[in-house]
């Protein structure tokens, strides 16, 4: 058993129905009620013509998955929802990144864990903050209740949407 911290994300369409569909299909396969953030709206950065919003939530599950079938499934799901881009930063419907697995480090060319962009989106270590889970920074073995997010990070806007 092991506990992954996913970060959910989609800025088409009904953006509330798109994350309740990506937590309805992750309920499936995790052995605890998903436990989740708060849903954070944001502005789409990084983007070469202007984009609406992202909403993104981070939720808790447990799973008998590797990282690799986990990968597997979410993108299934990202598919089944209606994705129809990868890897590029165009608009989209369904986008859910692994940012924890277990307290496990790892980088091959289709897997980073830690998520590289979790301590560089405000809604995405908020989002982790706020989850209370007995995860543990792997970098630093530190609570990540305890991890200061920087003052440029927090400059970051997010609206708590519910
Ligand atoms: P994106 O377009 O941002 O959803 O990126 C998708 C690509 O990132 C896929 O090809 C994945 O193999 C890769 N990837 C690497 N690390 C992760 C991760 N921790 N969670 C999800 N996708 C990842």
């Amino acid at each position: 058993m092991s506990f992954a911290v996913l970060c959910l994300g989609t800025n088409v369409g009904d953006k509330l129905a798109n994350i309740k569909a990506m937590r309805d299909e992750l309920q499936k396969i995790s052995k605890i009620p998903l436990i989740c953030s708060p849903v954070y709206e944001s502005a789409a950065v990084d983007v070469k013509i202007a984009q609406e919003n992202y909403f993104n939530q981070t939720i808790l599950i447990e799973t008998d998955e590797t990282p690799e079938e986990l990968l597997k499934i979410t993108q299934n799901i990202e598919k089944k929802l209606g994705r129809k881009s990868k890897n590029d930063k165009s608009p989209r419907t369904a986008d859910i990144d692994i940012l924890l697995f277990d307290e496990i480090i790892k980088k091959t060319p289709a897997l980073t864990i830690p998520h590289p962009r979790l301590f560089f989106r405000k809604f995405a270590i908020e989002g982790v903050k706020s989850l209370n889970t007995n995860l543990l920074n792997p970098f630093t073995g530190e609570k990540f209740a305890n991890y200061r997010v920087s003052k440029e990070i927090l400059r970051q806007k997010i609206k708590i949407i519910e």
